[in-house]
């Protein structure tokens, strides 16, 4: 019963496909509306279509969310649909992969614009919304790379954004608890989705397998509990923190 989501509001960047779909689908089963936000529409409506489906309340938003004006739309967005924001999904996030000595400053600066940057102005604008109510639960998709250094690695701005989120879902999440706006993330392992099977991370895929404790990649549905929990009264009394799922990776 305190995992009930009825009546909230939600929304999820990067909820086109992979794991931010995966969050979408568990947080409209449990119980709240769920606005599907990705760079590419026609991923947003399918997954809408799919919730719909179910029966659950769903908006489907096409956004970039490392532009400040695309984020201020979003929010208006569901505002004028659904009145507010109680859950924000901050999940959209990209992986690029090169040589650290060969990074180019395009990558640097693309992979910080979606993975950071876009947190950041998610963040301040949903969180604007849950201050002024004095309730709000975020929910920041970082990574096992905020941890460890995957081996083998050629991640050098991948894992530098994703510990920042770490940081920035610690120093928001102790800011604003005060004023009910609880900010946790989640760290998941290598989850099969279609960010992993892109060409450059295939190869890594293989020799990754044999670095996890429990013999799998994770799904997506390995998610599903975590983010329904955190978004939840249950874990009201949390807050900054990094739920790491993965299998045992980061152990060995
Ligand atoms: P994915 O590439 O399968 O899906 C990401 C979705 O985000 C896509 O639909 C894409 O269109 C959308 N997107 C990309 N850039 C965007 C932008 N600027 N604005 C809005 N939407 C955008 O990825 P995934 O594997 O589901 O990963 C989701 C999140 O989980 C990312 O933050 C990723 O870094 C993180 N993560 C993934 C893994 C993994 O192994 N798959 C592991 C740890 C963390």
């Amino acid at each position: 019963e305190r995992l009930c989501l009825d009546g909230r509001v939600a929304y999820v960047t990067g909820g086109g496909q992979g794991i931010g779909r995966a969050f979408a689908h568990a947080l409209g089963e449990a119980g709240a509306k769920v606005a599907v936000v990705d760079l590419v529409l026609a991923r947003a409506e399918a997954v809408a279509c799919e919730l719909s489906l179910k029966g659950i309340k769903s908006l489907a938003l096409a956004a970039d969310v490392s532009k400040p004006e695309d984020v201020q739309r979003m929010v208006d967005a569901i505002v004028a649909r659904w009145g507010t924001v109680h859950i924000a999904c901050n999940n959209a996030g990209i992986n690029l992969n090169s040589a650290s000595e060969e990074t180019s400053l395009e990558e640097w600066d693309k992979t910080f614009n979606v993975n950071l940057r876009g947190l950041f102005l998610c963040c301040q604008a949903a969180g604007r919304i849950m201050l002024n109510q004095g309730y709000g639960k975020i929910i920041n998709t970082a990574s096992m790379a905020s941890l460890i250094v995957p081996h083998p690695q050629k991640q050098l701005a991948y894992n530098a954004s994703k510990a920042g989120v770490v940081k920035l879902t610690q120093t928001l999440g102790t800011e604003w608890i005060d004023r009910g706006v609880k900010v946790n993330c989640i760290s998941p392992g290598i989850v099969d989705t279609p960010l992993i099977r892109s060409r450059e991370l295939r190869p890594l895929v293989q020799r990754w397998l044999a670095t996890i404790p429990a013999g799998r990649l994770a799904q997506p549905t390995d998610l599903q509990a975590a983010v329904v929990y955190l978004a939840s009264e249950a874990s009201d009394y949390m807050t900054g923190h990094n739920l790491v799922i993965e299998g045992g990776q980061s152990l060995w």
